[in-house]
C-alpha cells in the first residue's frame, strides 16, 4: 500500500494510473476502521483496479469541538488493517491540505436543499455543509470512478448524491450495506466509547427498527414512531434525538405507508453521551 500524506503527490500518482486505464474506487473515512468500513474496501476492490481509502478528521464536519478532540485516531492500526485489506493507496493528508489559506474559514457552500435542515442536519447545523466540503475537495484529489458509501449514514448519502450530481462529477456513487454486531448494534467508530453494558444496552436501537420492519402494517406511522420511541427509551441511559419514516427518495417523512413506494426508519439516539445513527429499509 503506498500513504501520501500530500494532497498534490496522490493526486499526481492517480492521474497517471488513471490516464493508462486504471479505474479508481474510493473509500472515504475518518479512520477508527472497523470491518464496516474494510467491507466498503472489499467491495471496492472487486469492482475497480485500484482502491483508494482516505483517512481525514474532518473539522468542519464537527458542531461540538468537544466531538472532535474525542474522536478515535488509531492511525497505526487503521494502517496495518488497510494493508491487510488489500488497499493500493491511502491518503492521510492534514488539515492545512484539504483547507488551504485558512480554508476552514472560508468554506464553500453547497446547495443540499432540504437535505440540510432535516433530521441529522437540524440536530448538527453546518454538520452536511462540513460534509460536502471535505468529500468535494477528496473527490478532486482522487476523480474516482466509484465511491463507496455506506447504508449506515443514510442521509450522508442522499446528501453525496445531490453534491456529486450538482457539481457534475461522473463518479458513480456505490451503497454499501450496514455491517452490525452479533447483537444487532450498527459498527461504528464511536462504538468503542461504549461500555460493555451500554453496547448491550444499545441492541435496542436494532431491536425497534426491526420491529417497524415487521409491524408497520399493525400501526400508522405515528403510533409506530411513538412505540418505537418509548421501546428504546425504556433503557433510562438512551435518549431519542429522532426516529422517523422518510421517503428513501425525496428523504421527506411520511404521514401514510402509501406516501412512497420505499420506506426507510432512521434514527439517531444518544447512549450514555454517545450519538449512535441506524437505520432499516422497512418498505
Ligand atoms: P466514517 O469513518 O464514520 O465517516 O465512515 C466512513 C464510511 O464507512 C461511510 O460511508 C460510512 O457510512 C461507512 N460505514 C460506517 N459504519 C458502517 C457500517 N457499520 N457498515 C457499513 N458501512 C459503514
Amino acid at each position: 500500500m503506498i500513504l501520501f500524506r500530500k494532497a498534490t503527490a496522490a493526486s499526481d500518482f492517480l492521474n497517471d494510473k488513471r490516464i493508462h486505464g486504471k479505474s479508481i474506487g474510493f473509500v472515504p473515512t475518518m479512520g477508527a476502521l472497523h470491518a464496516g468500513h474494510l467491507s466498503l474496501i472489499a467491495r471496492a476492490k472487486t469492482e475497480n483496479n485500484l482502491v483508494v481509502c482516505s483517512i481525514f478528521v474532518n473539522p468542519a464536519q464537527f458542531n461540538d469541538p468537544a466531538d472532535l478532540e474525542r474522536y478515535p485516531r488509531p492511525v497505526e492500526k487503521d494502517i496495518e488493517l488497510l494493508i491487510q485489506s488489500g488497499c493500493d493507496v491511502l491518503l492521510l493528508p492534514s488539515t492545512e491540505d484539504i483547507y488551504p489559506e485558512e480554508g476552514l474559514l472560508h468554506l464553500n457552500r453547497y446547495d443540499l436543499g432540504h437535505l440540510e435542515h432535516l433530521l441529522e442536519g437540524r440536530s448538527r447545523p453546518g454538520h452536511f455543509q462540513g460534509v460536502a466540503n471535505v468529500v468535494d475537495r477528496l473527490l478532486s484529489i482522487v476523480n474516482p470512478a466509484n465511491m463507496y458509501l455506506g447504508q449506515k449514514d443514510f442521509q450522508q448519502v442522499k446528501v453525496l448524491e445531490r453534491l456529486v450530481t450538482h457539481t457534475g462529477r461522473s463518479t458513480h456513487i456505490v451503497i454499501c450495506p450496514i455491517l452490525r454486531e452479533a447483537n444487532g448494534l450498527a459498527m461504528s467508530s464511536r462504538n468503542i466509547r461504549l461500555t460493555s453494558l451500554s453496547l448491550e444496552n444499545a441492541s435496542i436501537i436494532f431491536k425497534s427498527l426491526q420491529f417497524a420492519a415487521e409491524n408497520f402494517q399493525y400501526y400508522t406511522p405515528a403510533t409506530l414512531q411513538a412505540l418505537c420511541i418509548k421501546q428504546i427509551q425504556s433503557f433510562p441511559e438512551a435518549s431519542v434525538d429522532y426516529f422517523e419514516f422518510c421517503d428513501t427518495d425525496a428523504f421527506l417523512p411520511i404521514n401514510g405507508w402509501g406516501d412512497a413506494i420505499h420506506i426507510v426508519a432512521v434514527t439517531a439516539v444518544m447512549v450514555a453521551g454517545v450519538r449512535l445513527l441506524d437505520n432499516m429499509l422497512i418498505k
